[in-house]
């Protein structure tokens, strides 16, 4: 079993580690892609092939919203015009997908609550009982308002989240750079902190900054494709870590 309790920090990503709000992204990028493909697959007469699960943690999860969109889109052989983040959500470009994407999850959200994992939470009061410090690393610009609807914003010593990233003009995940801010706000090594994700491109960031573990989260049946990426080692639950 891992133990964490020889590390001075622990990193966690949010969505799919510490709230169930993976899956209500997945809805939203879903919705978003299949329209657009379908009405493309309209206009030229080819078939219309709808956006998958492995088109998400591939492409999509843990990353930045517009560079998921254009990740996705390069892959199935598409560009759009960037355009702009201040794009209505029915433009056709980069940032109009991405910002249909945030007003579906945020419909979503807003429908369904937010629902923190009961094994997080208590892993979360445990490390931090330890003395070991804790970080919120997100791509999301909407992580704050996230934390605040669970009730869980006095968990972190620090947050990094898509607000802070753009603030600071980090490249979101997998590159590690959102990760070592977080560490660096802290004031603990990277070998000292102890990365925890469920996004194939999240683990590839805790593998690209030298963090001392690297913690898979697998919530869907990719262990394998987890350990590929960077992570050491991985659970289907964070209770899976608390020490007894
Ligand atoms: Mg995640």
């Amino acid at each position: 079993m891992a133990r964490l309790d020889g590390y001075a920090a622990v990193l966690f990503d949010l969505d799919g580690v510490i709230t169930s709000t993976a899956r209500q992204h997945f809805a939203a990028w879903k919705e978003m892609f299949d329209d657009f493909l379908d009405m493309c697959a309209e206009r030229n007469g080819e078939p219309f092939i709808p956006f998958g699960d492995d088109d998400y943690h591939r492409h999509v999860d843990g990353m930045p919203r517009y560079d998921g969109v254009r990740r996705f889109l390069a892959e199935r052989g598409m560009t759009l015009e960037e355009g702009g983040p201040d794009d209505p959500p029915d433009a056709e470009t980069v940032h109009g997908l991405g910002n249909r994407k945030n007003e579906l999850v945020n419909d979503i959200i807003r429908r369904d609550g937010v629902e923190v994992y009961d094994g997080s939470l208590a892993l979360l009061h445990q490390v931090r009982d330890q003395g070991i410090k804790t970080a919120v690393v997100s791509s999301s610009r909407n992580c704050q308002t996230i934390l605040r609807a669970a009730g869980i914003t006095d968990l972190f010593d620090v947050r990094v989240d898509g607000v802070v990233a753009a603030e600071l003009g980090l490249p979101g995940k997998p590159a590690p750079d959102t990760f070592l801010a977080a560490a660096e706000r802290l004031g603990v090594p990277p070998q000292r902190s102890v990365v925890v994700e469920d996004a194939l491109s999240g683990v590839e960031a805790g593998r690209n900054g030298g963090f001392g573990l690297v913690i898979g989260v697998n919530r869907v049946g990719q262990g394998e494709a987890l350990r590929d990426h960077g992570a050491d080692v991985v659970v289907t639950d964070l209770a899976e870590l608390l020490s007894s």
